[in-house]
């Protein structure tokens, strides 16, 4: 049996008061998030627009206060299914993607809160923007039109290493991208807040290092299975 419970109240004490925390709830029933819930968890982080979708349309009437936070990549054919609830998108990484979030959220009547997914970890395989792609953004006409999204802040994932001193200071190019970013484009935004960073295997540095949002799984869930043939 998981202590989904046990498992957030130990995190949530060891949490300063500044920082959220988003249990990931990627694989894992809505049973589980049901758990979570009842302990005063909010903020749930999915990885898959369809899964997202179905736990939403599962609990919309018995959680309704429910904060659905995407972390995962984000296709532009399937923005159009999450904007009328989504809370968050964690994993913004490129203006075309943007632009798609801002013309759904204004047909739902929405602003959606945002953050850029930058690039932080040395394997090639993980999305995300480096720092003179996301200027290049930030400066463009077309992003200066947007109306109905909501910057908040940076996303990133670190490496998967033991090397937690190459961990930390990943954590901190992101910090500093962060300071850059909001001293030069957002010095007056108060909304331009967030830095998402942190998992189960190095949250803990990842507070040390700034972070505001940790994204937390199977420290609170206990490990993912998951389905023969599917990510
Ligand atoms: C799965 C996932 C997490 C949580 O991972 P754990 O190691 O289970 O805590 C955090 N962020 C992203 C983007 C994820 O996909």
């Amino acid at each position: 049996m998981v202590e989904i419970v046990k498992n957030i109240e130990g995190i949530r004490s060891r949490l300063p008061m500044s920082v959220e925390l988003v249990a990931v709830s990627k694989t894992h029933p809505v049973e589980y998030i049901l758990e979570a819930y009842s302990c005063g968890q909010r903020i749930f982080g999915e990885n898959k627009v369809q899964e997202m979708d179905q736990k939403h349309e599962a609990l919309k009437d018995s959680c309704p206060d429910i904060k659905w936070h995407l972390i995962g990549h984000l296709q532009t054919n399937k923005v159009k299914y999450i904007t009328s609830y989504v809370d968050m998108i964690h994993s913004v990484d490129s203006l075309k993607l943007l632009q798609e979030i801002d013309k759904h959220a204004k047909k739902d009547g929405r602003v959606i809160k945002c953050l850029f997914e930058m690039h932080i970890a040395s394997e090639e395989t993980k999305f995300g923007l480096d720092r003179d792609e996301l200027v290049q953004i930030l400066e463009s006409q077309e992003f200066k039109l947007l109306q109905n999204v909501k910057i908040c802040g940076l996303m990133g994932m670190a490496s998967n290493t033991d090397d937690t001193e190459k961990v930390r200071m990943e954590m901190r190019s992101l910090k500093e991208t962060f300071d850059f970013v909001k001293k030069n484009y957002f010095a007056k935004d108060l909304d331009f807040r967030e830095i998402s960073m942190g998992m189960s295997s190095d949250w803990k540095i990842a507070i040390q290092e700034g972070s505001t949002m940790v994204r937390i799984g199977s420290t609170i869930f206990g490990k993912r299975i998951y389905a023969v043939n599917s990510k």
